[in-house]
């Protein structure tokens, strides 16, 4: 026989092969979880870890080793780094809020492996995976999907564990890790593959294998004299090329250079049939759109991705830091935030990104503010300087006037600097340090820019009666540039001036009862800051678990195209995460189609 026709017959076999493990999954209704009699026995993953680079993995919590030998070395580093984001990227079983490790039964029983072994509770699995690929290559990623559909498991991908809805991990779940897929090229000059005109090669680009995290594609990129528009947290673990991005991406340079799904060029991409895909403007437009905001975890598993990048330049930086000794917001410091809110369509417009929070205490309260603006036109930079100087001489005099009330607005931090790249200012401001390895939820919405100009007042106050929420300017500007319809990012952002996070937390050992109680509080508040633009959404990445109409908050009048995008490139709904798409389709668990 012909070596063409040899090829074609095992092309052929591969399809009929891969059409037949898909209707084995569809024909059940339910995935197949650990302990199910259809898992996968030994034999069968022996059989699939022939076909890996790596041993298979066996995640376990982070916080074993203090159960099996407290004195283990094992141990001591799981102490000392609990609330280190790094340290639980490189984990195979740690999610970044430890409260997505635990599993909860519907008797209200929480199965966790606590940190603090005196709370008398056994460790356990909780919904940590407990089987999974260690992905360095396409063939372990196209191995591991293949598996997954033959088989019909719950499927959970994982980077670095970030997500703030739990959806990188999944009770019983069979996991593919692309924490270690860290290749990275500069591109002095990029060309989206299919593309005939030379008109569309990029200067500089920089592609990053999907387990790279910001912290190594800042530091590759500055090597390069470039820089790159990405997320911001201690030390910068969070992943560069996984959810963050296919949820949008914000980042202080957004509301210059917009978010992550506006700067990319290029993703290669395994599907559910086990296909590797190459997709840009040229090839397979309609994945690509997807990709870019309709959500981790739900069209593929990406393999890498490419950005632009953009020189590096110099930049100002605001900080503003703030606080009274009480422990809800005084006169002072409610006009201090209800003229920011007044002014954030302007600073966005001029560039101005960043992030703004109130940290309440039982005895005070505290705002702080961190902004950016890069300093790449002299013009621009003094205009927009001179706005937020305005801006902080003004809470100033707002508290150099409350010095006589019996509560005055101390002023800690108030200035503007200039730095001499963008790469220093995340350093100097980003510092590696505790962050993570804490119980949390959050909930979010996108405050549209024409509800902030037609009542600030309204806004603010709205905000200013709920404790502990965050006030992020990175929409508005060159987010509000980018058609509605470029991408598949829910519209909501291009309207935004800024992302409205609130939150909870917990201690280890809070009882179901405890947990809920705060949960209604985050529903409430939640609730109260949506009435405010009903018709707006919330970012995907930074949301509760409980959104009433996660298919409108999230996607908006994108949802329908991007349902029909999914089913072209994952027939078999192996991609299913929460609140994602189609997971409407899906009991509460995603273990069963309703
Ligand atoms: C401390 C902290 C700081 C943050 N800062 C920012 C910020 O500055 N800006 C911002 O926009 N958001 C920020 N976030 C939110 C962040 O965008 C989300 O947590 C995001 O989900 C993280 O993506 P990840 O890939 O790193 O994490 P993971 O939890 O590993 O993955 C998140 C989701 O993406 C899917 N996924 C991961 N990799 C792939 C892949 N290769 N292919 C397909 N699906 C994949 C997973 O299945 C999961 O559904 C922050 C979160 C935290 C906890």
């Amino acid at each position: 026989m012909p070596k063409s026709a040899l090829i074609f017959l095992l092309v052929v076999f591969q399809i009929l092969h891969a059409v037949a493990a898909a209707d084995r999954g569809l024909q059940s209704k339910c995935r197949c979880l650990y302990g199910d009699p259809c898992w996968p026995g030994e034999k069968e993953f022996a059989q699939l870890a022939t076909q890996l680079s790596q041993p298979l993995l066996r995640p376990t919590p982070p916080a074993q080793p203090c159960y099996t030998s407290a004195n283990s070395s094992e141990c001591a580093e799981a102490i000392a780094r609990w609330n280190d984001g790094d340290w639980r990227t490189n984990q195979t079983g740690a999610m970044q809020l430890s409260n997505f490790e635990t599993f909860t039964f519907t008797n209200g029983t929480i199965e966790a492996c606590y940190l603090n072994t005196t709370l008398g509770v056994p460790c356990g699995q909780g919904s940590i995976s407990v089987i999974g690929v260690d992905a360095r290559s396409i063939s372990d990623i196209q191995a591991a999907v293949r598996f997954a559909v033959q088989h019909n498991l719950r499927l959970a991908v994982k980077n670095t564990g970030h997500d703030f809805l739990g959806r990188s991990d999944g009770r019983g779940s069979f996991m593919v890790w692309t924490h270690n897929l860290k290749n990275i090229t500069v591109h002095p000059s990029f060309m989206p593959a299919g593309s005939t005109s030379m008109n569309e090669s990029f200067q500089d680009a920089i592609t990053l294998g999907a387990g790279v995290q910001w912290h190594e594609a800042y530091a590759a990129a500055n090597a390069s004299g470039l820089v790159l528009v990405g997320g911001a947290s201690a030390g910068g673990s969070v992943g560069a090329a996984g959810g963050w991005l296919q949820g949008g991406g914000h980042s202080a340079l957004s509301p210059s250079f917009g978010l992550g799904v506006d700067n990319v060029l290029e993703f290669s991409v395994v599907t559910s049939t086990g296909s590797h895909i190459v997709t840009n403007a040229h090839q397979h437009p309609d994945l690509f759109w997807a990709l870019r905001g309709g959500g981790g975890g739900t069209f593929g598993v990406v393999a890498s991705v490419t950005y632009r990048t953009r020189p590096s330049f110099p930049v100002i930086a605001a900080t503003l830091s703030v606080s009274i000794n009480a422990s809800t917001p005084n006169t002072a410091l409610s006009q201090a935030f209800t003229e920011l809110v007044r002014i954030t369509p302007q600073l966005t417009d001029e560039g101005w990104g960043g992030y703004s929070s109130f940290t309440p205490s039982s005895d005070s309260l505290s705002f702080s503010i961190i902004k950016i603006i890069p300093a790449i036109s002299q013009e621009s930079a003094t205009k927009a300087n001179a706005t937020m100087s305005a801006y902080l001489e003004y809470v100033q005099d707002l508290a150099a006037n409350s010095t006589q009330s019996s509560d005055p607005l101390q002023v800690q931090a108030a200035l503007t600097t200039p730095i001499a790249s963008w790469y220093e200012w995340y350093n100097r401001f980003f510092p590696p340090g505790p962050s993570v390895g804490v119980n949390i939820e959050v909930g979010s919405w996108l405050m549209p820019r024409d509800v902030v100009q037609t009542d600030h007042e309204r806004v603010a106050q709205v905000l200013l009666s709920i404790p502990g929420f965050s006030w992020y300017t990175v929409a508005g500007g060159a987010v509000s540039n980018v058609s509605v319809d470029a991408t598949g990012l829910n519209p909501a952002w291009r309207k935004a001036a800024a992302h409205v996070v609130g939150g909870i937390g917990w201690p280890e050992g809070a009882t179901l009862e405890e947990i809920n109680a705060l949960r209604d509080e985050l529903k409430s508040s939640t609730a109260k800051v949506r009435a405010l633009a009903p018709e707006s959404g919330a970012y995907f990445n930074e949301a509760s678990l409980y959104e009433p109409n996660p298919a409108h908050s999230f996607f908006g009048p994108h949802y329908e195209k991007l349902r029909a995008i999914k089913t072209v490139y994952d027939p078999v709904d192996l991609f299913i995460v929460a609140e994602g798409v189609a997971s409407d389709e899906w009991d509460k668990s995603l273990t069963c189609r309703i």
